[in-house]
């Protein structure tokens, strides 16, 4: 596995691997590696000749300067897992190689996706963030398709409208989302959990399960769906942030629950802020 720094050696590897006969997939991800990122290895490679990975903890989509100080990074262990999983190339650039001096540009997807759930809780710059990067890296490797995962599914919602509005040729594959045995939805920021917050947390998946279980057992109305998910979050202390149910496509909130439904939660434990969804109403359970 190759780790390239730059935007010229990550296309140069790329039509090399494009010579060879072999079609791109592209993972971006934040590093601190767990099983989450690494299922997102598997479908790439089940797909796809030549798997590239990207490791950036792009700075212009914290919101808030703690968080990204306290972001994990660990290189040569994520070096590691990327190669056991099957990625092919990691592109690991320095800020400076994706926001040179003078930068002045942002891609701004506008409207109620960007504007609710984690929109409204970190702010609108979170988003012109994300879509930035992920326009630099999709314009800078030029894959076939691009992998992200439903645990940020907002993210894909707003990743997708970025795609058709810019007309960039580029599938993205939305995979699902990744737990360990207790519940709890993998993410980087689980490692600075103590063993207390962390069974606190399970709170989140126990919220979505029992809102999951109302809507198999009938119940549509959304207030009293949310009500019983924030019960169960409150009988272990958390107090969310949103748990909400909306539209998978507009992410506008529903008053019932009749057909596809995102149920999507964040919360604060501690000082680790953490979110979780599951997709309703849409056939088998999706977790
Ligand atoms: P991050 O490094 O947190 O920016 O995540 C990189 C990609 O991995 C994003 O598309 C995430 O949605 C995805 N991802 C992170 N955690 C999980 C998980 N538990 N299950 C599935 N995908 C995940």
């Amino acid at each position: 596995m190759k780790i390239v720094r730059t935007v010229s050696e990550l296309r140069e590897a790329i039509a090399a691997a494009r010579g060879a006969g072999a079609s791109i997939a592209l993972i971006p991800t934040m590093g601190a590696l767990h099983e989450g990122h690494l299922s997102l290895v598997r479908a790439a490679r089940a797909e796809h000749g030549y798997v590239v990975m990207s490791i950036f903890v792009n700075p212009t989509q914290f919101t808030e300067a703690a968080d990204l100080a306290a972001y994990p990074r660990q290189e040569d262990r994520d070096a590691e897992l990327a190669e056991s999983a099957g990625v092919d190339l990691v592109f690991a650039p320095e800020a400076a190689e994706l926001y040179p001096a003078g930068f002045a540009t942002t891609v701004h997807v506008g409207g109620a996706i960007t504007e609710t759930l984690e929109g409204a809780g970190r702010g609108p710059a979170h988003f012109d963030g994300v879509a930035t990067v992920v326009s630099k890296l999709l314009i800078a490797a030029a894959p076939d398709a691009a992998y992200f995962g439903q645990k940020d599914a907002q993210q894909v919602v707003v990743v997708r409208r970025m795609v058709a509005d810019l007309g960039l040729p580029v599938r993205i594959v939305a995979c699902p989302i990744s737990r360990d045995d207790d519940g709890l939805a993998r993410s980087s920021r689980n490692t600075r959990l103590s063993a207390e917050q962390r069974s606190k947390a399970l709170a989140i998946p126990r919220a979505l399960a029992e809102v999951s279980e109302a809507v198999r057992s009938g119940v549509t109305d959304a207030t009293a769906l949310i009500e019983r998910g924030v019960a169960v979050l409150a009988q272990s202390g958390v107090t969310a942030e949103y748990l909400a149910l909306v539209d998978p496509d507009t992410l506008e909130a529903v008053p019932r629950v009749t057909g596809a439904t995102l149920c999507a939660i964040a919360a604060r434990v501690g000082e680790v802020r953490l979110i979780d969804n599951v997709l309703l109403g849409a056939g088998p359970e999706q977790r």
